[in-house]
């Protein structure tokens, strides 16, 4: 079990997260879910050992019983990957595909080249990358084969956790579809985190749910009941498969409207709104809103 206690994320000004709980079970794809701006990028880095200059944290992370500290040695890379938006930016430029699959293997696990080559290639061959491809340079390859590359190359390492930070938002949905498929099929036997705007891809995974807003945990669980998850599906059941367009904008974190933060778009808010509403439990979902029968 991966449990994620009261953690916040801040500058000197503001919060970017705030007091974010979850669980997330081994094998089971958690879906981190939210527009621009509600801090899951956030989330996922720290979670990966990753966290900006400049910002704080605080909280919990739990692995199987053991508190964990995501910056300590033999965390990053190790146990935790990432899967990054832009798979070009996972790459050095200047390195053939295969060669840069092998290199976190040399500097990270120690391992002698000759061996790391050799696992690099099987990771690239279980992802489905052409092995004519493997001994070219990044700017000879489309997004799509060079993300398989880039997901070979976080799961050589075999981590415990591995942290998807929208990969199908730099390709086309055919290219999308494709790599959702490549990362179900490795969730196997690890944690999980799977980052996204696209509602498409969050229904593609549909078990567990974790839908953020303004640095806040909406709602985690199995079912869309938030008046915000669900004005997300609603829209991208109208509009097509991108995130809608819910009136108004997410708050930027610098100004949180006080209470629930999503009262100023909110259909359903009443002046109940401008306190903050409890977590409860409906049925199998944790959320957090006055007005959820
Ligand atoms: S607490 Fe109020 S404003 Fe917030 S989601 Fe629920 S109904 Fe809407």
């Amino acid at each position: 079990m991966l449990e994620v206690k009261n953690l916040s994320v801040k500058t000197d000004k503001f919060f970017i997260l705030r007091e974010v709980s979850f669980t997330s079970k081994r094998g089971r794809i958690k879906v981190i879910l939210g527009e621009s701006g509600a801090g899951k990028s956030t989330l996922g880095f720290l979670l990966a050992g990753i966290l900006k200059p400049g910002l704080q944290w605080n909280g919990e992370v739990i692995l199987n019983g053991e508190r964990i500290n995501p910056f300590e040695d033999g965390w990053r890379g190790r146990r935790a990957g990432i899967v990054l938006q832009d798979p070009y930016s996972s790459f050095d430029p200047r390195k053939k595909v295969l060669a840069s699959v092998a290199e976190p293997l040399i500097y990270t696990l120690g391992m002698r080249k000759k061996e790391a080559l050799k696992r690099a290639e099987e990771w690239l061959r279980k992802v489905e990358f052409p092995g004519k491809a493997m001994k070219k340079y990044p700017h000879q390859l489309s997004g799509g084969l060079l993300q398989r590359a880039a997901i070979a190359s976080a799961l050589a390492l075999e981590p415990v956790i591995l942290v998807a930070d929208e990969p199908t938002s730099a390709l086309d949905p055919p290219l999308r579809a494709e790599i959702r498929e490549v990362i179900k099929k490795f969730s196997q036997g690890r944690f999980l985190l799977y980052i996204t705007h696209f509602v498409e891809d969050a229904l593609f995974f549909g078990e567990d749910f974790l839908v953020l807003y303004g640095g806040m945990v909406m709602e985690e669980g199995p079912e869309f009941l938030h008046p915000y998850s669900k004005l997300l599906l609603f829209s991208r059941v109208k509009r097509g498969s991108e995130l809608p367009e819910i009136q108004g904008f997410s708050p930027h974190p610098s100004s949180m409207p006080p209470g629930c933060p999503f009262h100023p778009r909110c259909p359903l808010a009443s002046s109940s709104c401008l306190k903050s509403p409890p977590e409860r439990r409906v049925k199998n979902n944790i959320l957090r809103c006055w007005h959820v029968p």
